[in-house]
């Protein structure tokens, strides 16, 4: 545990350059998605699991050069009305009509860039082109995440509105690399999705709802802080920045209970079920007989010690947490 400690103090370090889910999340959770992959999908995604989970933050690095890509990580859905995550058409060209291709870009697409990356993943399955499947699989991954952290979905991202400036960073980075040890992360086999587009809605619908409770238990858990005690000062990039302290991040856990920990396996299940429903509607290439080079006896013996940590929650006692293994 006290190499944990010290991985997490270098992952904070990281995480003030991340979005979404931060480096050390995104990672996690592709790492976890691929153990509830059935058997023709998990030995092609853990032979490959080194391009997946490190390509897993792409699309947020891509950000820094490509002025199109942020809007796909995020939907402010809220700024349509309080309802609208109920009304808004699910389809791109419905939506698009109602309220302008522009307007939907100004306020995130997420919903909708993830059925564009499933059509394309599950193109990629169909042509059995290899490398396009490792592709969209990571960056698809990447937007399905994203869309289960509660601050992508309104247009207070950051606690920007209620003078809670940070938060964002708190919840989806801090939170993770401080507790993830702790965190009971379940999963069960992928399913195959009948509707995609309904499914991604769906979790941003159940994401939305929890908004309230992540900006109100960040309230509640500041009572019994002062300033001083809330926030420490960091310098950073030559100028003096405010961060969440570590017993602040701790009585925020613990008023959020177990939110991250359920929407970090939610995510996890989801990014699995989305590359299974991309295989299945993609024919169901057989990629045994795909694959480069077939996984050699001792990766099938680590593959089966690493399901069997992650089901009896021993990933992290026993060292296996790739994103953690990365920054050593
Ligand atoms: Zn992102």
């Amino acid at each position: 545990m006290k190499k944990i400690s010290l991985l997490a103090v270098l992952l904070v370090a990281c995480s003030a350059l991340s979005y979404g889910w931060g480096f050390f999340g995104h990672k996690l959770i592709h790492q976890l998605a691929i153990y509830n992959l059935p058997k023709q999908l998990q030995g092609f995604y853990f032979k490959h699991q080194d391009y997946i989970i490190s390509k897993s933050v792409r699309p947020d690095e891509r950000r820094n050069d490509d002025p199109t890509e942020a809007p796909r990580h995020y939907i402010d859905i809220d700024v349509y009305g309080e309802e609208a995550v109920h009304t808004m058409p699910e389809a791109w060209e419905a939506a698009a009509t109602r309220y302008t291709p522009d307007t939907l870009l100004k306020y995130g697409i997420v919903p909708w860039h993830v059925v564009v990356m499933q059509k394309r993943l599950t193109n990629a399955f169909r042509q059995q082109n290899l490398d396009s499947i490792l592709y969209y699989s990571a960056d698809l991954g990447h937007y399905i995440a994203d869309a289960h952290v509660p601050l992508h979905t309104t247009v207070n991202y950051d606690g920007q509105l209620t003078n809670q400036k940070g938060l964002h960073s708190l919840w989806e980075s801090k939170l993770p690399e401080q507790f993830a040890h702790t965190y009971k992360l379940e999963a069960k086999q992928a399913q195959h999705l009948a509707n995609p587009e309904e499914e991604i809605w769906k979790v941003v619908r159940h994401t939305y709802s929890l908004t309230p409770q992540t900006l109100a238990d960040e309230q509640e858990a500041s009572k019994g802080f002062t300033t001083a005690t809330k926030f420490d000062e960091v310098e950073r990039y030559g100028k003096m920045r405010q961060y969440y302290s570590d017993a602040f991040a701790k009585a925020y856990q613990e008023r959020l209970g177990p939110m991250v920990e359920q929407q970090m396996s939610a995510a996890a299940q989801e990014v699995a079920n989305f590359w299974y429903t991309a295989w299945v509607d993609g024919g169901k290439p057989d990629m045994e007989k795909l694959m480069y080079e077939k996984l050699t006896k001792t990766e099938k013996k680590q593959l089966k010690q690493e399901k069997k940590a992650f089901r009896k929650g021993k990933l992290f006692d026993k060292n296996l947490i790739v994103a953690a293994q990365a920054t050593e």
